[in-house]
């Protein structure tokens, strides 16, 4: 019968992995993934229920790996251990398996699959009770349906990281730095655990702790072990989330306040006369953290307060987590509160002082430090606890002293502890150690410390982005209300000046920049109206750019105002915009987009109809003659095709006021002409054309008026018609501006029309 069985076991195995490799590589085969998922789902639902697990869930252990009592095989701690480890494995690897068949590409499943996959094949068969009892020489077994569908199970396993690994080999596994980058080892450890987390069976925690301390199951806690559980979330998280919002100072204080006060209220006990006596001193891990705490606030100690940040948390985790309370403690009494306040303390405040911004979140360097005190905090106590134990006091600060963890670990824990003991004589006292047992405690907290610091980044990462959340959403909130009172009673869409018809104006405008001590623009009063193509001459520095910033909103204002067909640019912000067109000096294009998409990206955020947006392309692509490289990525334009589609994109919702800063630089005669053009035909539509340009020539031809601004101060605004009836505009600027002001161009191009005067 066994060789039967075993021959089964194998030939699914096989057979799975020839329709696995081979159906597999069949490209237009629709069930290529469903025929090796299909066997392996239909063989798990053999195996889960093959067993009557209803007398042994409420008796015994019920595991997946069919052990259904370690008495039975007698199985020593270690093993039965592996066999709880392979039971909660051999669910996490079957629904791994079979969702990977259909979502191949997540690397840190693919890692699952190919480390994790071999180890825990190989620890649910070798624990396996009927495997387990061949292995340990037992005659005449037979495999259970349970054990042969097992065998199966983990053969595909084993077959499936096979196949992982030799496509990982044939993609360069070994040359592939990544897989040995610490980002990638964590996120792998991480997700891993979360998937193992999430299988879990539901046994798994009564079971597995009530086994490790010795028993078939763990008690319950007790109702008021529970509220304490409960108040231990509750308060910091209410000191949590009342501190927040609140400036530092008011932080820091309450931190030390309760810091202090805790720390008060807690050394009750103390008196002088106990004070004498150094075996009372609070060297216990969590109670340290008492005293640790409010002297790291109050002095800014950043290398102290990792130690109690990574140690004694944990600690306390684990003391206020562990059922050691009945139901007939009074929670009154003042021992129920001097042990909880103090392991609250220890959980929470170091938390809820990173979370808070008191202190940074650590990096591994910090970690560091705080193992250094933590190991010199160690010592101290282990030879504490020696001293005062070899003096007949009962001490056993850490728990270093006595089996008390071990204990929990079942009796591996007490036998190793007792065989490390370690003795000597001196004088007339024995000293006791144990030296392999401290240190394997130590190493585990070194472990666990570092284990909780992913722990804690992932919670620190989630509160950080709740706080920035939060910040955000009260400033618009802020703003909102400033905004409302700015508006008084007027709606956000409603014009602050409802009949200024389609008008730029500019009312004693000033602007400085940052913390400069002078304005680049001051005092700068002007209005534009619909239908005008306004010219905006000045040499470089002069403040043009300065302007244009402001009225489209990328600078501030500092003095005055400024409003867009009524709207007022400060206090309507979206609604002055919504009536602006703006080709910037320099473009800033998405260049993977087409320069359809693009434009229709920003057709979007003005809100334009299908209809409008559609017809406006089409009319313009026409016009600057782009119809076969619309469809191209931005990337393969050139500098003129770029300008053409920021303008474009900049009239696709066809502006009321369409502002230029310099448009034509760079750009080939044909294609000014054609801007030209578009200038002309929008203002013919009732629109302001406002731009700025140095080029002299183009302004007198192109604009109805001009203003002059030199040094930040608009020098003058004028109809070009009025300045010819004069002389040419370049000899008004000249006059206005003077030589000295010229920029480099404004006086090349001069010296060549004074030349060619000069010739004629
Ligand atoms: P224009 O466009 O006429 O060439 P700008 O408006 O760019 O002139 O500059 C006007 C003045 O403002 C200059 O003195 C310039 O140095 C200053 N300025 C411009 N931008 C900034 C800025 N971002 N920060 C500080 N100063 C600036």
């Amino acid at each position: 019968m066994n060789i039967l069985a075993y021959f089964l076991a194998f030939l699914f195995v096989a057979a799975y992995l020839v329709i696995f490799d081979k159906v597999g590589k069949l490209k237009n085969f629709k069930f290529k993934n469903l025929i090796p998922a299909f066997l392996l789902i239909a063989v798990f639902i053999v195996r889960y229920f093959s067993i009557d697990k209803r007398p042994i869930l409420s008796t015994g252990h019920p595991l997946f790996v069919g052990i259904d009592s370690f008495a039975k095989i007698g199985l020593g701690d270690g093993i039965a251990f592996l066999a709880l480890i392979g039971d909660a494995l051999s669910v996490t690897m079957f629904v791994v398996a079979v969702m990977s068949l259909f979502y191949e590409k997540f690397p840190a499943i693919d890692r699952f699959i190919r480390y994790i996959f071999p180890i825990g094949s190989i620890i649910c068969l070798l624990t396996c009770t009927d495997i387990s009892l061949i292995l340990r020489g037992g005659e005449n077994i037979e495999l259970s349906v349970f054990t042969l569908t097992l065998m199966a199970e983990c053969g595909a396993y084993l077959a499936l990281s096979a196949f992982r690994w030799f496509k990982a080999i044939e993609e360069g596994w070994f040359k592939d730095k990544n897989n040995f980058s610490a980002k990638s080892i964590v996120t792998s450890l991480i997700v891993g655990v979360l998937i193992v987390l999430v299988t879990l069976p539901a046994y798994f925690v009564q079971f597995t702790y009530g086994y490790m301390r010795g028993y078939n199951y763990a008690y319950d806690m007790s109702r008021t072990h529970r509220v304490y559980v409960y108040l231990m979330f509750i308060i910091p998280l209410t000191i949590y989330f009342s501190l927040r919002g609140k400036d530092d100072r008011t932080i820091r204080f309450s931190l030390i306040f309760i810091s202090v006060s805790t720390m008060i209220t807690y050394s009750i006990c103390y008196s002088y006369a106990t004070l004498t006596d150094i075996s009372s001193w609070p060297f216990h891990l969590c109670n340290t953290a008492m005293y640790v705490v409010p002297i790291c606030l109050i002095f800014k100690w950043k290398r102290l307060f990792y130690f109690t940040y990574f140690i004694n948390v944990l600690g306390a985790i684990f003391a206020m987590l562990m059922p050691n309370y009945d139901e007939t403690l009074n929670i009154f009494t003042y021992e129920a509160f001097h042990f909880w306040i103090n392991h609250w303390c220890a959980f929470f405040f170091p938390l809820i002082c990173v979370a808070l911004r008191q202190f940074d979140r650590p990096k591994l360097k910090l970690f560091g430090y705080s193992m250094f005190w933590f190991f010199g905090y160690f010592v101290l106590v282990l030879f504490l606890n020696v001293y005062f134990t070899a003096h007949g006091q009962s001490v056993d600060y850490f728990f270093i002293n006595s089996d008390f963890i071990g204990d929990k670990l079942g009796k591996t824990g007490r036998d190793f502890f007792k065989n490390s003991r370690v003795e000597f004589t001196y004088g007339e006292y024995t000293y006791a150690f144990y030296p392999a047992y401290q240190l394997v405690f130590y190493l585990a907290y070194v472990g666990l410390g570092f284990g909780m610091w992913f722990v804690y980044e992932l919670v620190f990462s989630i509160s950080a982005e709740h706080r920035e959340l939060y910040e955000r959403r009260k400033k618009i909130r802020l703003d909102k209300y400033a905004l409302m009172a700015k508006l008084n009673g007027r709606s956000i869409e409603e014009p602050m000046n409802p009949d200024a018809g389609t008008r730029l104006e500019l009312k004693n405008f000033s602007k400085r920049y940052g913390t400069n001590k002078y304005y680049s623009v001051s005092g700068a009063s002007l209005t534009v109206y619909g239908g005008e193509i306004f010219g905006f001459l000045g040499p470089n520095g002069a403040g043009k750019s300065t302007i244009i910033k402001s009225i489209v909103g990328i600078q501030p204002i500092t003095e005055g105002s400024i409003e867009v067909c009524g709207f007022d640019c400060a206090k309507q912000p979206v609604m002055s915009k919504r009536q602006i067109g703006y080709v910037p000096d320099h473009y800033a294009l998405y260049e993977k987009l087409t320069g359809r998409e693009y434009i229709n990206y920003i057709a979007d955020i003005f809100e334009v109809s299908k209809e409008d947006r559609e017809a406006r392309i089409n009319e313009y692509v026409s016009l600057f003659e782009l119809e076969s490289s619309i469809d191209n990525q931005i990337k393969t334009y050139s500098h003129g095709m770029k300008q053409k589609i920021t303008i474009i994109s900049a009239l696709v919702h066809n502006p009321k006021l369409w502002i230029l800063d310099e448009p034509l630089t760079g750009l080939d005669p044909n294609s000014i002409y054609q801007v030209k053009e578009c200038m002309r035909r929008h203002a013919r539509q009732g629109n302001i054309v406002f731009f700025s340009s140095h080029l002299i020539e183009v302004v007198e031809k192109l604009c109805d008026r001009v203003a002059i601004i030199k040094k930040g101060k608009i020098q003058c605004v004028k109809p070009i018609e009025e300045i010819e009836k004069e002389s040419s505009l370049e000899e008004f600027y000249m006059k206005i501006v003077g030589e000295e002001d010229l920029d480099d161009e404004q006086r090349k191009l001069r010296e060549l029309k004074m030349a060619e005067r000069g010739n004629n």
